[in-house]
């Protein structure tokens, strides 16, 4: 097509986008970086895998069902999951991963001149879809590497419709307890639909940290998503849901396209759900491994910063992107989190313990080579 006549098809906030660059596969990226290994510590997964009991249901999958659509509202899970919480099965909503929940929420709520709040440095997506759909995202600094609640709140006006907040927060680890959340919610107080996004809250131990779900039974504009990417292992089958009001719920509906959620991850995640032996050994390998990596990392001399969720920030003397290229030279894929607006600091997903070694390893030996 003539490019001056693609050019007058694209609207502004489209135009100024830029597309995300998702990661190569394993084999294109060793043969690039010539490494006969990789550990993938860049995307949070949880290297136990799956539960056995979702394991048994995607080996067992009966290949003539790949004929037949899904369930178009994921009936089974759904119900299972009202039955967990307490809720009414209406009240929870499934799609192809917790990011497309994301876009859901704002399609179902935005319209033009509307605008979204979230932090500056939490998981982008929020942002991203809120622009590229052409609503303005408001960001507000972290504060001690924390969402601000005061700043938040100040930039909310007549056209505010979504404020998210990711807790704990995707990269810092930091969490609002339960009082924070509360009287955040009680100020907002209706005016706006606030998500909380709660992808990391089985790996969270602490007393004061909120469950989003129980709050909704006060807070008639709460959304919270959860999701099977992280500790259930099901990333790479996509599902997530949220949670909400039945009357907020049946809203969002209407923006969501029947069928994306495949019938190999409703009933993995179904059979997946409350393998407490599951959780408890994923825990166990997160602190186990964030402890390690503080004490070796802090022999180093690097500062990291690290709370709750399986991940922790390392703050590197060389900038993050040559060291993501350094690293990935000896086979170690990290974040680098200059598109988190955190320059010169990397995020690094806490692994079996011969990873964490081998990332540990191969951080000594890049910073040797720059002193
Ligand atoms: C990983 C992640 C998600 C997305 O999860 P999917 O269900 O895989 O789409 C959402 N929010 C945060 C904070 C995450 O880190």
């Amino acid at each position: 097509m003539l490019a001056a006549r693609l050019e007058n098809l694209v609207p502004a906030h489209i135009k100024k986008f830029e597309a995300y660059t998702p990661s190569k596969p394993d084999d294109v990226l060793m043969k690039l970086y010539r490494c006969d290994r990789l550990f993938r510590l860049n995307n949070n997964e949880n290297p136990l895998g799956p539960p056995p009991s979702a394991r048994e249901i995607i080996q067992g999958f009966p290949p003539p069902h790949a004929s037949v659509y899904p369930s178009g509202d994921a009936y089974h899970l759904r119900y299972r999951l009202a039955e967990n919480f307490g809720l009414n099965p209406d009240q929870i909503l499934v799609g192809n991963g917790a990011n497309e929940v994301i876009g859901f929420v704002i399609k179902a709520f935005c319209s033009e001149g509307d605008n979204i709040i979230t932090a500056d440095k939490t998981f982008a997506v929020y942002e991203w879809v809120a622009e590229f759909s052409g609503f303005e995202a408001r960001l507000t600094p972290l504060i001690d590497f924390a969402f601000d609640d005061q700043a938040m709140l100040s930039r909310i006006d007549n056209r505010t419709k979504i404020i998210f907040l990711c807790n704990p927060n995707n990269p810092t680890g930091t969490y609002w307890n339960d009082a924070k959340l509360r009287r955040f919610l009680d100020t907002v107080d209706g005016g706006q639909i606030v998500v909380v996004d709660e992808a990391y809250c089985e790996f969270v131990e602490k007393e004061d940290y909120p469950d989003g779900v129980a709050l909704l039974a006060e807070y008639p504009n709460l959304v919270v998503f959860r999701t099977f990417s992280k500790m259930y292992a099901l990333a790479g089958l996509r599902i997530g849901y949220l949670a909400a009001a039945t009357d907020v719920v049946e809203i969002i509906r209407r923006t969501c396209v029947v069928y994306s959620v495949n019938g190999v991850a409703q009933a993995a995640a179904l059979a997946a759900l409350g393998d407490d032996d599951h959780i408890r050994r994923s825990r166990e390998m997160v602190r186990e491994g964030k402890a390690f990596l503080t004490r070796e990392l802090s022999n180093l001399g690097l500062k990291t910063v690290s709370g709750e969720g399986n991940f922790m920030m390392v703050q590197t003397p060389v900038s993050d992107t040559l060291m993501y290229r350094k690293l990935m030279g000896r086979g170690v894929m990290i974040r680098s989190m200059t598109g988190f607006r955190y320059p010169g600091w990397i995020r690094v997903t806490i692994s079996h313990m011969n990873a964490l070694e081998a990332f540990v390893e191969s951080l000594h030996v890049t910073l040797r080579e720059f002193q």
